[in-house]
């Protein structure tokens, strides 16, 4: 199989103009490189700009810049039906009055396929989702899951190149959510089609994504493997909205890092010791990577403690910051309200952010 991207975006920018005679810039200089076989999942709060990524790159939005590649070719300038790639909707967008076969062999129709290839492809996607057997109802006799599963097989009949998936768990309750999690994964592994899936979910992209490229206001601002985004996040908004995060002021000179209440450190030992920018700064470091030690001296002062099954969380006060610490419920007991305590945490899981 071939290595290289198999889609890549280059640079796209997109503006649509407001009622109010502004203009909002919904994808600012994207540029984002999706590995042949891979999952890919854009990841961002609503209205970053990832439903006009997916539909620049579906060709039902045209980029005001920049380049759209399929495994090397320009498509941004080709008609939507001559592109390989095929969209599931958040609402499905079946045809009401056709059974779940007809809305799967639509599609091949137009493309002129013969008919008893269609009945194959039928049969096969129908497998694929899990709905062998239903081929005759109409949508309105299935669930909403399985609905979604017949979206999914219309889409995957059509063999594309690309699957774009936009929001296709968010109408779903939870467990039924987890569940077509583990599903895409599979058919995404089984037939080895590029999947690229929008989500403002941060654990759905966790758990989905091979990369998730994360989006901030129509930028990309992180792409990498669920790991790298968490460990590694390279911005306040990153961190912040991949988990949880304490971002905190700090000061940093060429070779220590201060916060208040707590000293200096050596810069030397910090998770990204490369981050050289001096000066104030906003360092990230995470609930359950600080221990909190009882002392009478402790620059800490706890104001809040709540337990949360596993774990409980204490908030602590430390000068101008406010840190969300997380201990394991079966160790000791917690610290009360009030008590004075001092931080502690390994140098390396502290680490700078990047302004943008
Ligand atoms: P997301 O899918 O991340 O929620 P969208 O791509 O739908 O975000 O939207 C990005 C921004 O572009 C939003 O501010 C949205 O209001 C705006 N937008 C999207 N489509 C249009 C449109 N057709 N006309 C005007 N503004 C739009
Ligand atoms: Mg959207």
């Amino acid at each position: 199989m071939a290595t290289g991207p198999a889609l890549s975006i280059a640079r796209v920018s997109k503006a649509f103009a407001t009622p109010e005679g502004g203009e909002v810039r919904a994808l600012d200089d994207v540029s984002l490189d999706v590995t042949d076989g891979s999952f890919v999942v854009l990841l961002g709060p609503s209205g970053c700009g990832k439903t006009t990524l997916l539909r620049c790159i579906a060709g039902l939005e045209t980029p005001d810049s920049g380049e759209i590649l399929l495994r090397g070719e320009r498509i941004d300038h080709v008609p939507v039906w001559k592109r390989r790639v095929n969209t599931v909707f958040q609402s499905y967008a079946l045809f009401p009055h056709m059974t779940v076969a007809q809305n799967i062999a639509f599609g091949l129709q137009m493309d002129k396929v013969g008919k008893a290839e269609i009945e194959r492809k039928v049969g096969e996607s129908l497998e694929m989702v899990r709905l062998s057997g239903l081929g005759s109802r109409k949508p309105s006799q299935l669930s909403g899951g399985q609905q979604q599963r017949v979206a999914l097989a219309r889409a995957l009949a059509k063999d594309p190149e690309v699957l774009l998936l936009d929001e296709p768990l968010s109408a779903l309750d939870l467990k039924l959510r987890r569940g077509m999690q583990t599903e895409l994964k599979r058919l995404q592994r089984e037939t080895s089609i590029t999947f690229v899936l929008v989500t403002h979910d941060q654990g759905e992209a966790m758990a989905m994504g091979d990369q998730v490229a994360v989006f901030d206001s129509g930028r990309i601002v992180q792409v990498g493997n669920p790991e790298e985004v968490y460990l590694r996040p390279r911005t306040a908004f990153v961190a912040d909205f991949i988990g949880e995060a304490n971002l905190v002021a700090a000061q940093r000179d060429s070779s220590s890092l201060t916060i208040e209440g707590l000293g200096a450190i050596d810069a030397a030992t910090l998770a990204n010791p490369e981050a050289v920018e001096t000066g104030a700064v906003t360092v990230a470091i995470r609930p359950e990577n600080i221990s909190l030690a009882e002392t009478a001296d402790g620059a800490g002062v706890v104001a809040d403690v709540t337990f949360v099954g596993g774990d409980i969380h204490v908030d602590v006060e430390l000068g101008a910051n406010r840190l969300n610490v997380r201990i394991p419920s079966h160790g000791a007991q917690p610290p009360r309200v009030g008590a004075r305590v001092h931080p502690t945490f390994l140098p390396q899981s502290l680490r700078v952010l990047a302004d943008s």
